[in-house]
């Protein structure tokens, strides 16, 4: 008999309770936190699925090496451990640990891009755009159209539109681009993976007119297992061969360890070149610390290392994708309208299908995640109207996409948990008429999805 889903391929050794609540402590609750589950504190949350940053479960193994922190203020033993785990796994010569993801992209943004260039990416992401833009660049996307649209089945949706590419090299100059970043996997795509034929034209394109890469590669573990999966010729390749073949088409890469390196903080930035590497050297330790501590602890450095060699078992990464596919197929099977195809870290429902009598100015995704919240303790994020925020004339800017956001943290939940999330969405799709929206009560000027307040309408 053909297998329903993989079982997890571990263990539990060490457990953390939960909270399990009332509907009438979680109606306290969620009004607390003003409607928004980015203000619940986390004791009145389930299960949390807010994100899969720095939320993963440690190994044993990564455990046992917090223990062996070698804590030297600089050359420390773990240092040379994660740098050689870099080198090996990604084949870049240099390493430089920063505190997370953000620190490396400030780095690098900083040492490569002049005020008037362009920084063309396949699709934005919030805090790399922003160091792009801090530093003088303007942000262009070169994804392809398809990714914009979200009902269309394409095995590599996070793929670069090379025509997009040629057009912004032949209207600006080459001379302008310092580099391009190719975010593998895309994650405000929700998740789609870029083939390897494409990363290869990519880096192709690049060196003929001058241009480095750049990859974005905080979740290039599940980008390499899409690729055995779907991509022809990969099927029989190991998850550490892909890794080594997608870095020959990069220059360097920033990596949020807090993602597919499967540790609760940490982040590094890789690079070739030797001139790019001595002027980063000159500002981590402006920002972040030594260049071989780069704000972490040496234990933090340890367990990236040891993190990093877990990643690359195919046992662990095809469990991770099939567990949030298993999801998602659960929710597809009982009509219930979700981004496609389902992606490497989250499931994202589609709240303008969902709700389809809430108008977006009555906010149908954070109605979402505070009803899912309410329904059994379920915890997703809105991205949608509120996460877009407004325009400079201060209207909202009403972006195509009213999403939730169901992330799957890295071996921390069972199927069973994601039993009770997929009926609690599908008990809620099935109540769907009584959903009424909200309102604004506090709203900031910037970043308001983190911190805006919310009242029920009717
Ligand atoms: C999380 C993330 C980052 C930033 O990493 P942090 O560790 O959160 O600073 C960069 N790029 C992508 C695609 C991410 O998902």
């Amino acid at each position: 008999m053909e297998k329903k889903y993989m079982a997890e391929p571990y263990k539990i050794k060490m457990v953390e309770p939960i909270a399990v609540t009332t509907r009438a402590q979680r109606e306290e609750a969620i009004k607390r936190a003003g409607y928004n589950t980015f203000l619940l504190d986390s004791d009145d949350v389930y299960i949390d699925l807010l994100t899969d940053s720095g939320t993963n479960a440690m190994s044993d193994n990564q455990w046992a090496g917090m223990m062996l922190g070698d804590e030297a203020y600089a050359g420390s033993k773990n240092f040379k451990n994660l740098k050689k785990a870099v080198q090996d796994l990604f084949g870049f010569k240099h390493v430089i640990p920063t505190h997370q993801g953000r620190g490396a992209e400030n780095i690098l943004s900083q040492v490569m891009i002049k005020q008037g260039d362009f920084v063309p990416g396949n699709m934005y992401f919030t805090t790399t755009r922003a160091h792009q833009e801090l530093n003088g660049a303007t942000f262009r996307d070169i994804i392809i159209d398809e990714a914009h649209d979200s009902t269309l089945e394409l095995p590599f949706k996070g793929d670069v539109d090379l025509n997009k590419l040629q057009a912004l090299i032949d209207e600006v100059g080459s001379e302008r681009i310092p580099y391009i970043c190719l975010a593998i996997t895309v994650n405000l795509a929700g998740g789609q993976p870029v083939s390897m034929a494409n990363m290869c034209a990519v880096y192709e394109m690049a060196q003929k007119h001058g241009i480095k890469v750049m990859m974005d590669a905080t979740r290039c573990v599940e980008n390499a297992c899409f690729i055995k999966q779907r991509e022809a010729g990969y099927g029989d390749k190991t998850i550490r061969e892909i890794l080594r073949e997608t870095f020959s088409y990069a220059d360097g890469c920033t990596m949020s360890g807090k993602k597919d390196g499967i540790v609760n903080i940490g982040g590094f930035l890789a690079l070739n070149d030797d001139e790019l590497y001595q002027k980063s050297t000159a500002l981590v330790v402006v920002y972040e610390g030594m260049p071989s501590y780069g704000g972490l602890a040496g234990r933090d450095m340890e367990a990236m290392a040891r993190g990093l060699y877990e990643s690359v078992d195919y046992n662990y990464i095809s469990h991770r994708l099939a567990q949030v596919r298993y999801l998602g197929e659960k929710l597809d099977a009982a009509g219930i309208p979700i981004v496609k195809p389902i992606g490497g870290h989250a499931i994202f429902l589609d709240a303008r299908r969902f709700y389809p009598h809430i108008p977006q100015d009555h906010f149908p995704a954070q109605t979402l995640a505070a009803e899912l919240y309410l329904k059994s303790g379920v915890r997703s994020m809105e991205r949608g109207i509120v996460s877009a925020g407004r325009n400079k004339e201060g209207q909202h800017h009403y972006p195509k996409l009213e999403l939730v956001r169901l992330t799957i943290p890295r071996r921390v939940y069972t199927y069973s948990h994601l039993e009770v999330v997929a009926d609690s969405v599908i008990d809620l799709y099935q109540e769907r008429e009584t959903a009424k929206g909200l309102r604004f009560v506090y709203e900031a000027p910037v970043l308001r999805f983190f911190t805006a307040r919310f009242e029920p309408l009717g």
